[in-house]
């Protein structure tokens, strides 16, 4: 591409982590450009209610509260841009970097990535095919086309839990499938679903075939046991995994250093990566806590790493 647009500063990304360092850095005079990527919003649009984000005594719905954020962020100048950056790379020359999107490149000064991190699946014959028609990673998309139908859920986490107890305001039964027989999810979060009388755990159980119909939809699973290695068959419309995510961290592969499991390693405990002028920030850097008021301050401190950058320039 020949004109790159220019930018003082780039932010990748609109879940907490991208907005709020949108909010930061467009009070400061930064005019951040934020791109939205394929999700607008982050993963945060694709659940119910979040009931631990500070100021919301009664819960919020996550599309509304990532929405609200948003207006926040331009209420002060931040410009969302509706396209999905496919590379980051760095000019020698002038240290700019060149944020291509399939429509476009831009230059900046200064990056800040909050990519977040995407649902993963378990890699069995036949998955990809079957997303969409069957198996899915959100509970809150496609919960409702299945109801009064046998479903199960992956996982033994909070999402999984999450997901499970969303899901009986419409499935007949929901199984929770965990490898283990504890669930590693909130003791809360446990209770809630262990209690509820739609929730049937599966415990000590991995799928190990997906079933379909005529049609190719999902109509069951095959489950081994994890301590037996029993095969047995299970009856479901529809699988909806929650195993958790990885980073989307590929973008900026060769800009920074990145750990076994692809999560950005940042510098002395701060959003700075091995680049100057390159921030990251939300679950894509953060392999411990991943919630959206930790991923909403680390947006905050790359804001503020980054308005200190631009001092030293
Ligand atoms: P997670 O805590 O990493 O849990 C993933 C679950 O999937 C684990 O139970 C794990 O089993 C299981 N698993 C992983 N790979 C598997 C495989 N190949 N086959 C079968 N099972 C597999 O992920 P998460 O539930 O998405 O949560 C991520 C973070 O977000 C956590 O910090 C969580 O607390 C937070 N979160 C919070 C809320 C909330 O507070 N409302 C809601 C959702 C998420 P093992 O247990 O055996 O490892």
């Amino acid at each position: 591409m020949d004109a790159a647009m220019g930018a003082k500063l780039i932010i990748i990304g609109t879940g907490p982590a991208g907005y709020t360092a949108a909010i930061y850095a467009a009070r400061a005079d930064l005019e951040p450009l934020v791109f939205a990527g394929n999700q607008l919003g982050g993963q945060l649009t694709t659940t119910t209610e979040v009931e631990n984000f500070p100021g919301f005594p009664e819960g919020i719905l996550g599309p509304d509260l990532m929405f609200a954020m948003g207006q926040q962020a331009e209420k002060f100048g931040a410009k969302t841009i509706y396209e999905e950056v496919l590379s980051v790379t760095r000019e020698e020359e002038t240290g700019l970097f060149v944020v291509s999107s399939h429509a476009a490149a831009y230059k900046a000064a200064a990056v800040i990535v909050a990519t977040g991190a995407t649902a993963r699946y378990l890699g069995l014959p036949g998955e990809k095919e079957l997303i969409g028609h069957g198996l899915t990673a959100c509970a809150t998309c496609d919960g409702s086309f299945y109801r009064d139908v046998p479903v199960c859920v992956v996982g033994g986490g909070d999402s999984a839990c999450e997901e499970a107890h969303f899901l009986t305001r419409f499935a007949s039964k929901v199984y929770l499938l965990h490898r283990r027989d504890t669930l590693r999810a909130s003791k809360a979060m446990q209770q809630r679903v262990l209690s509820h009388e739609k929730i049937a755990p599966v415990w000590n159980a991995v799928i190990a075939e997906y079933k379909r119909d005529a049609d190719g939809e999902l109509c069951g699973v095959v489950l081994r046991d994890t301590q037996t290695g029993k095969l047995s068959d299970l009856a479901v419309k529809c699988v909806f995994m929650a195993i958790g995510h990885s980073p989307n961290s590929g973008i900026v592969r060769d800009l920074v250093d990145i750990d076994s499991s692809g999560f950005i390693i940042t510098q002395n405990n701060a959003t700075a990566t091995k680049t100057p002028g390159l921030f990251a920030a939300g679950d894509v850097a953060d392999p411990v806590y991943r919630q959206a008021i930790s991923a909403a301050g680390m947006g905050c401190r790359a804001a503020l790493e980054a308005e200190r950058y631009f001092l030293t320039l």
